[in-house]
């Protein structure tokens, strides 16, 4: 949209909304690849639209947002970051942006689009066609951004914000759209840890273990956090193995991996195996007909027991 046709618009939407605190629009940028996406300050005073407060759908960092008045919403009318009224309005604009650019490259990892997604997720999910930010003041450069099912947190100070912000916020994104997709009402991620970080990892594309390495770890034994160890490149392993699953069955399958695991959780299926996975990531694996390299039915039983034998094998 030419910026005319924006600031037209937003004219409209003033006289229209009668709720609109301040006009945004990127005047003093004629860059538009460096600009901020437009739109409106508004207050849930005038419009109703309270944070999420449903506490199984926030993390800790969003849980921040729960009081606040304020929010902006872009232009497309899908992205929402609220956050303290003693924030500037370039760190709301500046989250708002960032999110509204880069969900719908999540999304296409995904191998979907944004109504889609909407319609995949959750009905349970409050707000479920928005895409909800926060600026968490639990937030700092060292944790910069975190996801939950209803909100995406991101550390207040744009000015502070770490030089790969935007990999981070891709990552978070990751995380967000997979638990979106893989939850109905379960109040705890259903997806083991290898699978959740190696996914967002290569999502984001961060680095991926070579293959030749596998020996070196095993990944898929690290089912919770408590499973782990503090080993940094154990991301890496995370990686290889969603990315060997990726490779053998394609973004497709593993999308419908997680619409399989949500399914479960819809019909109430609930508890964990002895090795920590839930029941429903088992059976969803177990019925999403995924197959290794060579095109060989893949149980997740037969993926944790054979993982160096078809890792090695596989190049
Ligand atoms: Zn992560």
């Amino acid at each position: 949209m030419g910026r005319i046709t924006a600031v037209v618009m937003g004219l409209t939407l003033t006289l229209i909304s009668g709720c609109k605190v301040t006009v945004s629009e990127g005047f003093d940028d004629e860059h538009d690849r460096d600009s901020f996406s437009s739109g409106f300050f508004l207050y849930i005073g005038d419009t109703g639209e309270d944070f999420p407060d449903d506490s199984w759908s926030l993390d800790v960092a969003a849980e921040a947002c729960i009081d606040d008045s304020l929010y902006f919403e872009t232009d497309s009318g899908r992205v929402r970051v609220y956050g303290s009224p003693a924030y500037s309005e370039t760190d709301f604009r500046a989250a708002a942006t960032e999110l509204e650019r880069r969900i719908d490259g999540v999304l296409s990892r995904f191998q979907l689009r944004w109504p889609e997604f909407v319609e995949d997720r959750s009905t349970s999910v409050p707000d479920p066609d928005h895409l909800i930010g926060c600026l968490s003041p639990t937030l700092s450069r060292s944790e910069f951004a975190s996801a939950s099912v209803a909100a995406v947190s991101i550390m207040p100070y744009a000015s502070q914000w770490p030089y790969d912000s935007d990999r981070i916020i891709t990552h978070e994104l990751a995380h967000f759209v997979q638990e979106n997709l893989s939850r109905y009402q379960a109040r705890h991620s259903l997806l083991p840890l290898w699978f959740a970080e190696g996914q967002a990892s290569v999502v984001a594309g961060e680095p991926i273990a070579p293959v030749y390495q596998h020996y070196d770890y095993d990944p898929l034994m690290d089912v919770t956090v408590f499973d782990a160890t503090t080993a940094d490149y154990r991301f890496e392993h995370y990686a290889l193995a969603y990315h060997y699953l990726e490779e053998a069955n394609g973004p497709l399958a593993l999308t419908v991996l997680l619409d399989l695991v949500q399914f479960a959780d819809w019909e109430g299926l609930d508890g964990t195996t002895a090795s920590g996975e839930s029941l429903a990531f088992v059976e969803a694996f177990n019925a999403a007909g995924l197959v290794d390299h060579r095109n060989r039915y893949l149980s997740l039983e037969r993926f944790k027991t054979e993982y160096h034998e078809l890792l090695r094998n596989s190049y």
